[in-house]
C-alpha cells in the first residue's frame, strides 16, 4: 500500500482567536478529507500576523503532504496569507495584471469601480497555480513545496464552499493515495438513559470493534453513539451495518433512531402518522415546550391537535377538569394531578394520546417533599384505562429540567407507539404462519 497522505489545516484570522467567531471552515474541510480517506493530523488557528503564519506554514508543510489554509486573502491590511506563504517558502510575490483586469471587470459588472486596495488580491506566489473563485474577488492559490501541496482558500464560508467543489474535490479525486479508504460515520441516538448506564451496556463493542471507532456524545436526556468505518464504500457499508446492529442490540430499546437528522419529535411524528394516532398536551412547568417540539416537525398537524399551558390551579380545573379536591389534597405537583391532566386533555379535546406534565422547574418553589427538579409526567393513551405515570427528580437548572422533562415524556409516547406498532406487525405474521 502506498503511504497515505496526511493533512493539516490552518484557519487564519485574529477574530477566530477571540470569542466572536468560531472556526467552522476546518470542520467543512475535515468532512471532505474524511470522505477521501485522508488523515487529518493537526489543525491550528493563527491570527493575522505574517510572521506567525509563515512559521506555522513551514511547520505544517514539514509534517504533512497536504496543507489547507483558509482566510487572510482579502484586500485589507490584516490579510497576510499571500505574503506569509511567500516568505515561508522564499518565493517572490508578483501582481498578475490579468487577474487585476479580471477583478476590475468583476467590479464593473456590479457597477462599481475597483478600489486600489484590491490590487493586492492579484498578488501571486511564484510558481503557484491560481484557483478561480466564482463567489468572490479573492482567488485561491495552490503551491507545491517539496512533496507537500499547499492550498490557500478564502475565509468566507460560502466562497470556501465553491472552492472545495471547484478545486479541492477534483484535485483529491486525481490523487490515487486518497482513494478507497474513506471514513464514514453512523449514529444511534438514545433517549433518557444515563451515560454510565449506556457505557455498561455497550462496553463489549469497544473490544470487538476498537475503542477509537466508537464515541459517545451525551447531552441531557439524549446521547449519540457515533461509530465509524474505513475502507472502500462496500467495506464501509458492511462494517457500519454490523456495528449498527451490534450496538443497537446492546443498547436496547432506548435507541430511538439511527438517523442523524432525527430527534424524538420526528420519530414520534413518524410513528403517530403510521398508526393514525393523535396527540394533545397539557403542560405546566414546561410551559408548552412539549407542544413546541412536536410542532417543529413539518406535517405535525396530521397528529398533533393542540396543547394547553395550564400554569395555575384554576386553569388546570377549568381547561382540563382536574379536580379541586386532588389539587387540595396532593398539590399541583403530584401523580393524581399529572394523571388527571393527561386524561383531561385527551378526553376533552378528543385525541388518542394525552400528555400531562407538572413539576418544579426551579430555581424557586422547591420544598423538602418536592425539591426543585421534581416532575410528574403522565401519558394517557388509546384505551380509556391506560395511563402511564413517571415521577423523576431531574438534576440541573430550569432549562435542563424542562428539556429533560420534554425528552422523557416524548419518549414515553414513542415507546407506547412502538409497542403497539410491533404488536400490529406481529399480529398478521402469526396468523399467516
Ligand atoms: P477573510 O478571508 O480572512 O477576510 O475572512 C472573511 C470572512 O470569513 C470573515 O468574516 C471571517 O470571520 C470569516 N471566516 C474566516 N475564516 C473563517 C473560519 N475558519 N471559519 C468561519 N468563518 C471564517
Ligand atoms: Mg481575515
Amino acid at each position: 500500500m502506498m503511504g497515505s497522505m496526511r493533512a493539516t489545516i490552518i484557519a487564519v484570522g485574529s477574530e477566530l482567536l477571540g470569542v466572536q467567531r468560531l472556526d467552522t471552515n476546518s470542520l467543512r474541510l475535515t468532512a471532505v478529507l474524511d470522505r477521501h480517506g485522508i488523515e487529518l493530523i493537526g489543525k491550528s488557528v493563527v491570527g493575522d500576523s505574517e510572521a506567525a503564519l509563515a512559521a506555522e506554514l513551514r511547520r505544517r508543510a514539514s509534517e504533512s503532504e497536504l496543507v489547507l489554509v483558509t482566510g487572510g486573502l482579502g484586500p485589507t491590511a490584516d490579510d497576510v496569507t499571500r505574503p506569509a506563504a511567500a516568505a515561508a517558502f522564499d518565493r517572490s510575490l508578483q501582481i498578475d495584471e490579468r487577474l487585476v483586469d479580471h477583478m476590475r471587470r468583476l467590479f464593473e459588472s456590479f457597477g462599481r469601480e475597483m478600489p486600489e486596495v484590491n490590487r493586492k488580491q492579484a498578488e501571486v506566489i511564484d510558481g503557484a497555480t491560481i484557483l478561480k473563485n466564482r463567489r468572490g474577488t479573492a482567488p485561491g492559490q495552490r503551491l507545491e513545496v517539496g512533496a507537500t501541496s499547499i492550498f490557500l482558500f478564502p475565509g468566507v464560508p460560502r466562497e470556501l464552499e465553491a472552492m472545495i467543489e471547484d478545486h479541492l474535490e477534483p484535485w483529491l479525486t486525481d490523487h490515487p493515495q486518497a482513494v478507497g479508504h474513506g471514513l464514514e460515520t453512523g449514529v444511534l441516538k438514545v433517549a433518557c438513559l444515563a451515560e454510565s448506564a449506556l457505557e455498561e451496556r455497550i462496553m463489549s463493542a469497544y473490544d470487538r470493534f476498537g475503542r477509537e471507532r466508537i464515541s459517545v456524545l451525551a447531552s441531557p436526556g439524549d446521547i449519540k453513539i457515533y461509530f465509524s468505518a474505513r475502507g472502500t464504500e462496500a467495506e464501509r457499508r458492511t462494517e457500519l451495518d454490523e456495528m449498527r446492529q451490534v450496538l443497537g442490540e446492546l443498547a436496547g430499546d432506548v435507541v430511538y433512531t439511527d438517523r442523524d437528522e432525527d430527534n424524538l419529535e420526528t420519530v414520534v411524528g413518524r410513528l403517530a402518522t403510521a398508526a393514525g394516532k393523535t396527540i394533545t398536551t397539557a403542560e405546566s412547568c414546561t410551559g408548552g415546550l412539549v407542544a413546541e417540539r412536536l410542532t417543529r416537525v413539518p406535517g405535525s398537524s396530521a397528529y398533533f391537535l393542540g396543547g394547553v399551558v395550564s400554569y395555575t390551579n384554576e386553569l388546570k380545573v377549568q381547561l382540563l377538569g382536574v379536580s379541586e379536591a386532588d389539587l387540595a389534597t396532593h398539590g399541583a405537583v403530584s401523580e393524581p394531578v399529572a394523571r388527571a391532566m393527561a386524561q383531561g386533555v385527551r378526553s376533552r379535546y378528543g385525541s388518542d394520546y394525552g400528555i400531562g406534565v407538572t413539576g418544579v422547574a426551579g430555581p424557586g418553589g422547591g420544598s423538602e417533599a418536592k425539591p426543585v427538579g421534581t416532575v410528574h409526567m403522565a401519558v394517557a393513551g388509546p384505551g380509556d384505562d391506560y395511563v402511564e405515570h413517571r415521577v423523576v427528580r431531574f438534576p440541573g437548572g430550569r432549562d435542563r429540567v424542562r428539556q429533560q422533562t420534554s425528552q422523557l415524556v416524548l419518549d414515553l409516547v414513542r415507546r407506547d407507539l412502538l409497542r403497539r406498532d410491533l404488536l400490529r406487525r406481529d399480529g398478521p405474521d402469526q396468523d399467516g404462519e
